[in-house]
């Protein structure tokens, strides 16, 4: 089978960016080839671990000492810990030890109700402080924290707490009402409910107990007691872009990867103004949403806002966020208004801009560039991984539209392709790892980072599949430069087979994205008699642009200038897209629809606007 080369390559020498962004004039940035493999070289996990505290008296490793506890013991008490703004923009701030204080007052509430090490709890809040002194909280009791996306309806809310086995829940009035309620009887072993908002003496619906009533009846001090780096901390579900989400089991020790992955990709330092914008309830707004940020000594911004250009701008401004971590969704949004907005704002805080989720079209690594003053750094990871693997970071040239090359401490290879799409395994349980650039295989990780999942939630079938010959199998296609930078092909549900010719519908989106009408593109394979497959494309456009004929006509022969074979054959305009509520575009559903097939499992998705 040929494959599609040509198309990625073309994207980058299209654009108006070389196809490096060199750093190499930067203050503090060394950047080159060979400061990456010296880095890599010089890098060990036991230093990484060696960062790191530890529980005082050789007592282990607890993702909420290292987070909070061990800062509010010692110079960095009084600095800004969480700096939360609600959505009328009023400020919550709450420093180190004012975290520590409130998650002990929560870590007591669980002991006094009795749930205990390894037990479940979960969130189902918006992005108020008590959810992250739950997380913490539920961390230092050795319990283990499961955060729900607070837009869920009733029936993912039930399902992920049944399959979780939650034990309490921390939620508020109103989404208990709405979501929680319905659904209860259903829940045998949910035995706690604790509300957020209701005052301490109001008796509340039966079975629901005001959160303030037990963390107020509780001290604001908690030892936090012997805690096995291997002991479970925190349960995620995935984004379900692909089917039914599934729940990753991390540890404790994977504080030891979102705290060294956050200095490298994402240059995170103590003293920074960190802005996540994923919500805790994925697997971004956990790991560096709340954990690596506060193990840094940073301060966490939160917005409870949802995505709305203006205030973003205006967020980045008047916080001076000095780290910004974001997706390609809310980019490309902000892209739609061109460099303007952002260009009219104070933007001089601002020192790097990174990116996950999806892949970053190479058009919005340039936009970054021009709009905020900043390019955007692209990195890659999953739920299961627990923190960034692949990343262009601070000291690296970047190469708009690759993932970036593997962190000091990740080893990653492409694996030899069967005919089901994904990495051949011989009987023997052998694969073949490509060593050629250019060759597209699956993206596969060696084991044994601190982060790696330790297992899906009741599927150890499904956890035993994810590895062959010594490998974890991501379920990415992606394929590799003459320098090592990885390139996001698709996932390999999503590749196309149109003519013989392997199609990443990635490659076709952001080409599609670099005409000036274009605001997001998703790409299926349509069953073809003739060609296997034909590409085709649904189309969202940019305000002041008229979804008709002559354009459609237009982005046709746009498209087959630019990617010749692999141009999208039909191409539609639809007023929006469907997205994950973590913000991935659902490719499976858009092919679903075109088929006419049943929907699958559609819990994730996006309400649309
Ligand atoms: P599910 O596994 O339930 O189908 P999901 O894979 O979308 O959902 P997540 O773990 O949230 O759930 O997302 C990880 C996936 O997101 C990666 O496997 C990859 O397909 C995609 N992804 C993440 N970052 C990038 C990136 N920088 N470039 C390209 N793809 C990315
Ligand atoms: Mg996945």
């Amino acid at each position: 089978m040929n494959r599609a080369t040509t198309a990625g390559n073309a994207t980058i020498a299209g654009t108006a960016a070389a196809a490096t962004i060199s750093k190499a004039g930067e203050a503090g940035a060394p950047a080159n080839l060979t400061d990456y493999e010296r880095t890599r070289a010089r890098f060990s996990w036991s230093d990484a671990r060696a960062l790191l505290d530890g529980l005082p008296g050789g007592r282990g490793l607890n993702i909420a000492h290292e987070a909070v506890d061990r800062h509010a013991a010692g110079p960095r008490a009084g600095t800004v810990a969480l700096r939360c703004l609600d959505r009328a923009g009023a400020v919550t701030e709450l420093t180190y030890a004012e975290l520590a204080a409130e998650s002990a007052r929560f870590a007591n509430a669980l002991r006094a109700l009795g749930v205990g090490r390894g037990e479940r709890v979960f969130s189902l809040l918006g992005r108020v402080p008590e959810l992250y002194a739950t997380a913490l909280g539920t961390l230092k009791n050795t319990s283990v924290f499961s955060p729900l996306f607070p837009a869920f309806g009733p029936e993912p809310i039930a399902e992920r707490l049944r399959l979780g086995g939650g034990r309490a829940l921390v939620t508020s009035p109103e989404l208990y009402e709405r979501k929680v309620a319905p659904i209860r009887a259903e829940l045998p072993d949910l035995a706690h409910v604790l509300l957020v908002g209701a005052a301490p003496d109001d008796p509340g619906p039966a079975g629901t107990i005001p959160y303030r009533a037990v963390t107020e009846a509780v001290a604001p001090l908690f030892e936090i007691p012997p805690t096995d780096p291997e002991d479970m901390a925190l349960l995620h579900f995935t984004s379900g872009t692909t089917g039914r989400p599934k729940g990753a089991v991390h540890v404790h020790e994977a504080v030891v990867a979102h705290h060294a992955t956050a200095a490298y990709a994402l240059d995170l330092r103590a003293g920074d103004v960190f802005w996540c914008t994923a919500d805790p309830g994925w697997v971004t707004g956990t790991s560096y949403g709340i954990v690596a940020p506060l193990t840094h000594g940073a301060t966490l911004l939160v917005d409870a806002a949802e995505f709305e250009a203006a205030r973003w701008y205006r967020t980045l401004e008047e916080q001076r966020v000095t780290v910004w971590y974001t997706a390609p969704t809310a980019l490309r949004m902000l892209m739609r208004h061109g460099t303007g907005p952002a260009r009219a704002r104070d933007l001089s805080a601002l020192r790097f801009v990174a990116s996950v989720g999806e892949p970053l079209n190479p058009e919005v690594v340039v936009w970054g560039a021009e709009a905020l003053g900043r390019p955007v750094h692209d990195n890659w990871w999953q739920t299961e991984t627990g923190a960034i693997m692949i990343g262009n970071f601070a000291a690296m040239d970047i190469r708009p539209g690759s993932m970036g090359r593997p962190l000091p401490g990740i080893e990653a290879a492409l694996l030899e392709r069967g005919a089901d799409g994904r990495a051949l395994v011989t009987p023997g349980g052998h694969v073949r790892v490509i060593d050629e650039p250019g060759r597209d295989g699956e993206l596969a990780l060696a084991p044994g980072w601190p982060s790696m999942f330790r297992g899906y939630l009741d599927d150890p079938g499904r956890y035993a599949a994810s590895f062959a010959g010594g490998w974890y199998l991501t379920g990415d296609i992606a394929r590799r430069d003459e320098d090592g930078y990885y390139w996001f092909v698709a996932r390999a549900d999503d590749v196309i087979e149109s003519a013989g010719h392997l199609v990443g519908p990635f490659e076709v989106e952001s080409v599609l994205m670099e005409h000036p009408a274009v605001a997001e593109a998703g790409v299926i394979g349509k069953p073809d008699p003739i060609a296997g497959e034909i590409v085709k494309a649904f189309v969202t456009l940019r305000p002041g642009h008229r979804p008709d004929e002559a354009l459609r006509r237009e982005l046709v022969a746009f498209g087959r200038r630019r990617l010749a074979s692999l141009a999208p054959k039909e191409i539609v305009f639809e007023p929006h897209l469907p997205h994950t509520r973590s913000g991935k575009v659902m490719r499976r559903l858009l092919k679903a629809r075109e088929l006419g097939l049943p929907e699958g499992d559609v819990s994730t998705l996006e309400e649309t606007p």
